[in-house]
């Protein structure tokens, strides 16, 4: 490690936090190893066919070629071509986002840190369902982007089509900056339009160099077409450029340039290069693209938070001289330092040996060292300020989501929100020593990623986790058995059901043993009424006047926590509920934390059973792609596993068929679907909603999972 305190600094307007986000395949770890490579951080090229790249830094993930970690990585570009706008160095903080559905809180908690972001596109495949969930998950954050149609090599690209696509099917505005020259085989180079330059790379190897060229001869008309189009694009997102525009004088490139950067940073229009990235075409002006055109964290302005002790909205401004606010987005496991937590800095100064506050723990935390990753090094930094993003040693209690603060001023920012996970397995330790192993290892695995949770079923004593889909499970546990030596055997997949209730009540917990010796006394009155579905839980200590001490509430919530987390009727979660605790009484001597933990637990056990529970069954978003001719069997086999039909439409010669289907209905699919087509159709699914399982269908569990008491 490179322990140095001359850190780079760069000023802030000189920062790009970006994210490179594609679904699988598009080529973003392909684009991303080239990225790497041309600031200068890996000298050697990591080709993901041949399973060596750098941002996938786990074996599991090179073997199956998808990225699931988000790492954080610190590189340097200076702008290459003429006429960018900002000819300086600047920092450009790559923020790592895994393309697979399953892997969702990794693509939410990225996106909340990240200022900018390039979309991969795969030319030859153009806009897919995949695509328009990332470009959707985009859009929920309000992520400024620049489109990259990637794979311009490819048999089948289609430059336009894919860009007509990208307006139609994701209602996007787009300035299309540059045309391919040539395609498929013969793709070469690319046009710029506001230049009227032709760059031509001379050869596919990574650092083949590239000539500036005059607009091969053949293209001018189709150049001066683009243009028109791409001035008018641009001059439209501004009412003096307009004005000029209409009136038919000539807008100088910078100006043009100026404009786009304001409508591109507002979310009004999406630039758009095309390249190929395994060909090492496209990727310098894409960087220059980064730069001229994606925000800085000036750009993306100050954060609103609120005040943990009086609610009231706060604002931190990206100033350096700010009380120090961050997000911790990243808790991952290193072999060499231990835990880092990855924190976005969003205001003030984060300094190394201080202490931070975390208002949601209501702990304050040491920072141990500040790390900066680049792709093949760390470096030790000092202190890392509003925008910068940073690998912090030492924090204990903070957890994926959390957010920092100086303790005198505390602000709690908007958190992430993570879905629920919808299926389960259980997992058993091959052997006695792993037993407590295991015990650890999840942990720690469920401490970063806050979609995977573990529970104890309470009848059977097993240890049940619970993800986002099987290949977020698989993937988990197969880094058990690498990372932390565990084996374990696992069962099958189980939907992960919910619990929730349908009405308020008021329900008593008393936990009273007083004859002879020291007795035991908890008492405690609970409201419980349902929330909005997907709300969660939510505690409130509604007691006045001291009927109960203060320090019993805590354990009250303890044991209404676990209580809830084990489930009441059929032994599953219990979600969308809030509890309010609005009397009880206490005795002097008998009274202790363990007796009010268990009339919490009693007591709001009781109250769920009143409140007309109900089970909540996990829902998916499924889409099936298939040629016209099976679309009458598709539709009639998804129709008999409970699907609500909303809809088909076409996609190139291909029909859609979109439903929302309970995924206990969606056993063996691939099997069915494969049959039913001739392996021609193909499908696509990932978590919608949770909705209430038919009484007859859940009467079932609460037999199977009813305790026998
Ligand atoms: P990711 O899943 O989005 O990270 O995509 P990868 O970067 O792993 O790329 C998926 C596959 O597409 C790999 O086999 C790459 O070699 C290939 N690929 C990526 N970019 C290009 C490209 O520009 N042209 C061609 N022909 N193949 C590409």
């Amino acid at each position: 490690m490179a322990a140095s305190a001359n850190q780079k600094k760069v000023p802030l307007n000189r920062v790009r936090n970006i994210g490179i986000i594609a679904h699988i395949d598009a080529g973003k770890t392909t684009t991303s190893e080239r990225i790497l490579f041309y600031t200068g951080q890996t000298y050697k090229i990591g080709d993901i066919d041949e399973g060596s790249t750098v941002m996938d830094w786990m074996d599991q993930e090179r073997e199956r070629g998808i990225t699931i970690v988000s790492a954080a990585i610190t590189t340097f570009w200076t702008p290459v071509l003429a006429n960018t706008l900002y000819q300086d160095e600047h920092r450009v903080n790559i923020i790592d986002t895994p393309g697979h559905v399953d892997f969702t809180a990794e693509v939410e908690r990225s996106l909340r840190v990240l200022d900018g972001g390039i979309i991969v596109l795969d030319a030859g495949s153009g806009v897919q369902s995949q695509t328009e969930t990332v470009w959707r998950q985009a859009d929920k954050y309000k992520v400024p982007r620049i489109a990259f149609v990637n794979k311009m090599d490819v048999l089948g690209a289609d430059f336009h089509n894919t860009i007509k696509e990208v307006n139609q099917k994701l209602g996007a505005k787009t300035a299309v900056m540059a045309l391919p020259i040539g395609v498929e085989n013969t793709f070469k180079g690319i046009v710029l339009l506001l230049e009227r330059k032709a760059i031509i790379w001379q050869g596919d190897e990574t650092g083949a160099k590239y000539v500036v060229e005059d607009v091969p001869a053949d293209m001018q008309d189709e150049v001066e077409a683009a243009r028109a189009k791409l001035v008018e694009a641009i001059a439209e997102t501004d009412d003096q450029l307009i004005a000029n525009f209409l009136d038919g004088k000539e807008i100088e490139i910078s100006d043009l340039k100026a404009a786009l950067r304001q409508a591109t940073c507002t979310n009004a229009i999406v630039p758009v290069f095309p390249g190929s990235s395994l060909r090492n075409k496209g990727v310098q002006p894409l960087l220059d693209a980064v730069v001229d055109f994606l925000p800085s964290p000036l750009d993306r302005g100050a954060v609103t938070g609120v005040n943990p002790d009086t609610n009231e909205p706060e604002v931190r401004q990206p100033e350096v001289n700010a009380p120090f606010a961050g997000l911790a987005f990243k808790i991952q496991a290193d072999a060499h330092v231990g835990r880092l937590t990855f924190v976005r800095v969003y205001s003030g100064t984060l300094k190394q040996g201080s202490f931070i506050y975390n208002p949601g723990k209501r702990e304050r935390e040491r920072v141990g060292r500040l790390l900066l990753m680049h792709s093949n090094d760390r470096e030790e930094i000092d202190s890392a300020s509003a925008g910068e993003i940073v690998a912090v040693i030492g924090l204990k209690a903070t957890k994926t989501g959390d957010t920092l603060c100086e303790e005198t001023k505390p602000i709690v920012l908007e958190s992430i929100t993570f879905p629920e996970p919808v299926i389960s397995l259980a997992i058993e330790p091959k052997t006695k020593a792993d037993q407590e192993k295991l015990g650890l290892a999840l942990n720690k695995l469920s401490d970063e990623d806050p979609t995977f949770q573990i529970r104890t079923d309470h009848e059977t004593g097993q240890t049940v986790i619970s993800g986002m889909g099987e290949l977020h499970l698989e993937v988990l546990v197969e880094r058990l058995r690498r990372e932390f030596k565990v084996d374990a055997a696992t069962g099958a997949p189980q939907v992960a059901y919910r619990e929730t209730i349908t009405r308020e009540v008021e329900a008593e917990g008393k936990y009273i043993r007083q004859s002879g010796g020291r007795g035991q006394y908890g008492h405690c009155v609970l409201i419980v009424r349902p929330k909005v579905r997907g709300e969660g839980y939510v505690f409130n200590n509604k007691i006045v006047g001291g009927v109960i001490p203060k320090e019993f509430i805590t354990p009250i919530e303890k044991g209404v926590r676990e209580a809830l987390a084990n489930g009441v009727i059929a032994g599953f979660p219990v979600v969308d509920i809030e509890v309010d605790v609005v009397d009880g009484s206490f005795h002097e001597v008998d009274s202790s934390e363990m007796a009010f933990k268990i009339a919490g637990s009693m007591a709001v056990q009781d109250a769920v059973k009143k409140a007309k529970p109900v089970v909540l069954e996990p829902i998916m978003k499924v889409e099936v792609t298939t040629p016209e001719d099976y679309l009458g069997d598709i539709i009639g086999d998804i129709s008999s596993r409970r699907a609500q039909i909303q809809g088909t439409i076409q996609r190139g010669n291909a029909r859609v068929v979109i439903a929302a289907t309970p995924l206990s209905e969606m056993g063996s699919y691939a099997t069915v679907i494969r049959s039913l087509t001739a392996g021609r159709a193909s499908y696509y699914m990932e978590p919608s909603h949770y909705e209430v399982l038919p009484e007859s269908l859940a009467a079932k569990l609460l037999k199977v999972n009813q305790p026998t008491k």
